[in-house]
């Protein structure tokens, strides 16, 4: 009976949310009018794990956009060291004081994600010429696939601009039975607590 209402709001972006046996109640699925207003950008990556790098083009993109999604991909073929879960719960440690960003995870494509989410910019961050190219490609590829998507870079800061995660899972690793020298250079602490929190666990 209700089959022809679900469909009408599913076509108008609503869920549908049953309020008791005979009551259908729709709430936006996607986001509502006031959210198309502001300029909002996902910065998506694996976040294994999140470095001073990924949190400075983050802070700089608030002065750009109005809201910032940070989507956490959960890249099981990296095998990443930090579990998603872990990788999560650290962004969402950090901006724990900024309403301004949301942490949400994906898989699968990105272009998808962006669809779903009714976003159109992607952030991402550029260290120098080594990111460029993959970051080009990456982004030429979205943009074939959804052309109303842009990708907005963001130079790396000076200071941070060596600083990748790959390295710091080095240093991770080979400190492991000595001492993680110090890692609160490249990460913030939350990711050396979470790390010394997995290594009890
Ligand atoms: P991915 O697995 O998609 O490469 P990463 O988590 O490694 O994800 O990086 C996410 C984004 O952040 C990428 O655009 C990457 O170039 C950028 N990035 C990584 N490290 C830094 C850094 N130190 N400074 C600025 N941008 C960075």
């Amino acid at each position: 009976m209700y089959k022809q209402a679900i469909c009408d709001a599913e076509s108008r972006g609503l869920a549908v949310i049953l309020l008791g046996d005979y009551t259908l109640g729709y709430i936006e699925n996607k986001r509502n009018s006031r959210d198309i207003m502001k300029k909002i950008a996902l910065y998506p990556g694996t976040f294994d794990p999140i470095t001073h790098g990924h949190v400075n083009i983050i802070q700089r993109g608030l002065s750009l956009f109005d809201e910032i999604i940070v989507a956490v991909s959960v890249s099981a073929g990296k095998n990443p060291l930090f579990p998603l879960k872990e990788r999560i719960d650290i962004v969402q440690q950090v901006f724990s004081h900024s309403p301004r960003i949301q942490v949400i995870s994906f898989s699968g494509l990105l272009v998808d994600l962006m669809h779903e989410q009714n976003i159109k910019i992607i952030l991402r961050g550029i260290r120098g010429s080594s990111d460029l190219e993959y970051e080009f490609q990456l982004a030429n590829m979205n943009q074939a696939m959804k052309p109303d998507i842009e990708t907005v870079f963001l130079k790396a800061a000076p200071q941070y601009a060596n600083v990748s995660s790959s390295i710091v899972r080095e240093i991770i690793k080979m400190g492991k039975e000595r001492s993680l020298g110090d890692l609160s250079l490249f990460v913030p602490e939350a990711v050396i607590d979470a790390f010394q929190q997995l290594e009890k666990s």
